[in-house]
């Protein structure tokens, strides 16, 4: 067929798949497809967005550069495939309705942070939505925390309450607006409104909710703030005596507080900001960004961060962020809303309830969040992208895998938990559930995993879990019968985590270091060197094993564990060295920890590097005793101010199987000689961190010297420290490895669930 200008007609098939519903898609394709002026259709089906497309060549060829090129900011399209067909001679091109046949293969967006557009608006006194706290768009606002069921329609999200008013509707109908099928579309007459509730839920009546909040906070009042996947707690940042309190009634006395900032310019009056990190600040994720302290600024209190050397900073996300920082605050603080250890609030009643004695008053809306999303966290390493908590704005959003996987569940680890499904060559990580140590957190464990199984649309039949008995997800996992169990190791799991983001199969080197994990020999592992690949792992070396004295009681006293580095280094003469140090203020501890130590009463052996790490730090005086775990050890990161320094010596041991031993007890000697001279401390906790990533180098070395294998991988809690984490790669290239470290999961246990499922997954396809 030819058209005027003697040109060949095609009409072509597209497919999009990922994410394509829901972000203005359709309009999108609409808009590509009349600038390129070709006729067909777009319409939405279960696995995507179907577009059948006609015209010149040239015109479908500049069609799907544009739409390549242009894709709406909340798109993320995984697979286009396309497909030739016969001209059916079309005139115009039309979204026509959805086709609901056939299996679904949509993903569910992030939820996104108000878009340019309507901020705009937001601040237009001449808008309709002026100053409307819910104003979104197809760009921009809630997706998954209001999702009830799929598909994601109007109907089945927690907006299916508010019937759209005739203007609102109007834009939801036209392909040419920017509302066109935004389903959290609102405005002030028909959609969602703010209320503010006092102690005992109340509602204050008569009173502008946000003139008042911002008015209670400047009084120093504690304020539970409703967001877009739970309750924040808030306080003025730069009040003193309203950070303690908060602290006081949250049971949280020394743990870094999060705060939100008015812009990026008073951003950087808080700390250094690189280009990658401003980037993440303002990305429309949002996600806490953790940045390098400047102790000089004069708009936080001390109290926000004390001790350690990040801030947790973000901007304002949501619209009523805001309305609420609009010429008020420079900063506030923005904490998760929960007692200890519980999942974060989402519903209003819960609120009230489950917050009584922290919150003063309580900012609440109407539109209910159906989904738990805390924030997340990111920071900026080796000039890369590094996730802590991979959370609001990320999730759901699949993380691409190398391969196809048969359908896996992993119930993922006890602490940081999260869990992750494999579906084909995707891969879902669930929003952060947290540590699984009370009832409320394993209801939550429960409620992710029917979500995770609803938006994924699959009910896979094989399940992953951690090797250790006691940890509730292994129980959980025991309790699913019919479905075929694999238990994986933590410290496997968290290498394959490493390979699967990485794209690379395979042995590696793995490096996992992290606090404790269950290993095989009933030790507490966490200073590995495995040679690992999909489907199973050597121990090839691991950190020399030390008395962890009490247990889990010397991850709060670190103390405890620097008595024990003493007497591995010295003998018996480690009491008057630790008297010298004065690592506790009672010198007749000594006596009873001698003994604990020496008849190992309840206390296991650990290889943990974490531990090594709260070890040194209680040697260096900096902490005796902790709030929470790795606070110790993110203080002697923080110590460190120098860019060059010496290295202590290691070494490097056989035992009778022929594993590679790190021995660091004459580092932990040169650290005590060091403190006794007066060596500062920033010099020491330098130098000390050298001595690790050299030591890491050394046993990879070694450890290739077996097998030929030159490719590591790094993982585990550990590499969250920058410093360890820079330094790691850079000894490990000098040494000729090429290294692998994670930047889209974490490298805490925020990532196990990923390589359990990974580990499941290829032992199923070996077997097939
Ligand atoms: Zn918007
Ligand atoms: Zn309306
Ligand atoms: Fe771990």
């Amino acid at each position: 067929m030819l058209s005027e200008n003697k040109e060949v007609i095609k009409r072509v098939r597209y497919l999009f798949s990922g994410v394509v519903q829901g972000v203005g898609f359709r309009p999108f394709i609409y808009r590509q497809a009349i600038l390129s002026k070709l006729s067909g259709f777009v319409q939405n089906r279960p696995d995507g967005v179907l577009a059948e497309v006609e015209g010149a060549l040239s015109a479908i060829d500049s069609f799907l550069s544009g739409v390549r090129n242009n894709l709406p900011p909340l798109a993320h399209v995984t697979d286009i495939s396309a497909r030739d067909i016969a001209p059916k001679q079309d005139v115009i091109f039309r979204i026509i309705p959805s086709d609901i046949r056939g299996d679904g293969d949509v993903h569910i967006a992030p939820d996104m942070a108000v878009c340019p557009e309507c901020l705009q608006e937001l601040f237009d006194p001449a808008d309709r939505r002026y100053r409307y706290p819910f104003i979104n768009c197809t760009n921009c606002g809630p997706r998954l925390t209001i999702i009830q069921a799929i598909p994601y329609d109007r109907v089945n999200t927690s907006m299916a309450c508010f019937p759209l008013c005739p203007l609102c509707q109007a834009e939801y109908e036209n392909p040419a607006d920017r509302r066109f099928h935004a389903e959290p579309n609102a405005c002030p007459v028909c959609g969602p409104q703010l209320q503010l509730l006092d102690q005992q839920g109340n509602s204050a009546e008569g009173v502008k909710p946000v003139a008042a909040a911002v008015n209670l906070l400047k009084a120093g009042k504690i304020l539970a703030i409703k967001g877009l996947g739970g309750f924040h707690l808030s306080v003025d940042a730069g009040s003193d005596e309203a950070i303690e309190k908060l602290r006081s009634r949250k049971f949280r006395e020394e743990k870094p507080l999060a705060i939100m900032v008015k812009d990026l310019a008073c951003a950087q009056k808080l700390a250094r900001i690189s280009a990658e990190e401003e980037k993440l600040l303002t990305s429309p994720q949002r996600p806490i960004v953790l940045l390098k302290k400047n102790n000089s600024n004069k708009i936080i209190s001390a109290q926000v961060a004390p001790g350690v050397p990040h801030l947790g900073v973000m901007l304002p996300y949501t619209p009523l962020h805001h309305l609420l920082f609009e010429n008020n605050f420079d900063a506030l603080v923005m904490t998760s809303a929960n007692q200890v250890d519980e999942p974060i609030c989402i519903g209003n009643r819960e609120a009230v309830s489950r917050l009584k004695g922290i919150a003063d008053y309580f900012l609440i809306h109407n539109r209910d969040i159906l989904v738990r999303c805390d924030d997340s966290i990111v920071m900026v390493a080796a000039k890369k992208q590094r996730i802590l908590r991979r959370s609001r704005g990320f999730v759901p959003r699949p993380l691409e895998l190398a391969e196809s996987f048969p359908g896996v569940l992993a119930l993922g680890p006890q602490l940081k938990a999260t869990q992750c499904i494999l579906k084909g060559k995707l891969a879902f990580l669930s929003p952060h559930i947290g540590d699984m140590e009370t009832p409320q957190a394993r209801d939550f464990f429960h409620e992710s995993l029917s979500l995770m199984k609803k938006i994924t649309e699959t009910d896979p039949s094989v399940i992953a879990c951690d090797y250790h008995p006691a940890y509730y997800s292994t129980k959980v996992a025991a309790e699913l019968q019919d479905l075929r169990i694999v238990r994986v190791q933590h410290h496997h799991a968290h290498i394959v985590s490493c390979m699967a983001e990485n794209h690379i199969s395979g042995d590696v080197i793995g490096l996992a270091m992290d606090g404790t994990g269950f290993g095989l020999d009933g030790n507490a592992w966490g200073g590995e060197f495995l040679v690992a690949s999909e489907t199973a792992f050597k121990r090839l070396g691991h950190l020399q094993y030390f008395v962890l004295p009490g247990g889990q009681k010397a991850i709060h006293e670190p103390w405890r564990i620097a008595a024990s580095l003493l007497k591995s280094a010295y003998g018996h003469s480690w009491r008057s060295i630790a008297g010298k140090l004065g690592i506790v203020s009672d010198q007749s501890h000594y006596e009873l920890m001698d003994r604990i130590i020496e008849n190992k009463i309840n206390s296991p052996l650990t290889s943990g590097l974490g531990r090594l790490f709260d070890g040194v730090a209680a040697l260096m005086g900096l902490r005796r005793r902790v709030s929470f775990e790795g606070q110790a050890a993110m203080e002697l990161e923080g110590q460190v101010n120098e860019t060059s320094g010496s290295c202590f010596p290691f070494e490097i041991k056989r035992d009778d199987e022929g594993c590679c031993i790190l021995d660091m007890l004459a580092a932990i000697r040169d650290i005590v000689d060091g403190i006794l001279k007066g060596t500062s401390k920033s010099e020491l906790s330098f130098s000390f961190h050298l001595t690790v990533a050299r030591a890491f180098a050394a046993m990879a070395k070694e450890i290739s010297r077996i097998n030929g294998i030159n490719r590591v991988a790094l993982s585990g809690g550990c590499f969250q420290n920058r410093i360890l984490l820079e330094k790691s790669v850079a000894e490990l290239e000098k040494a000729g490895f090429t290294v692998y470290c994670h930047t889209q999961v974490p490298a805490n246990d925020g990532g196990v669930a990923l390589g359990q499922a990974v580990v499941a997954g290829s032992i199923m396809k070996k077997k097939k």
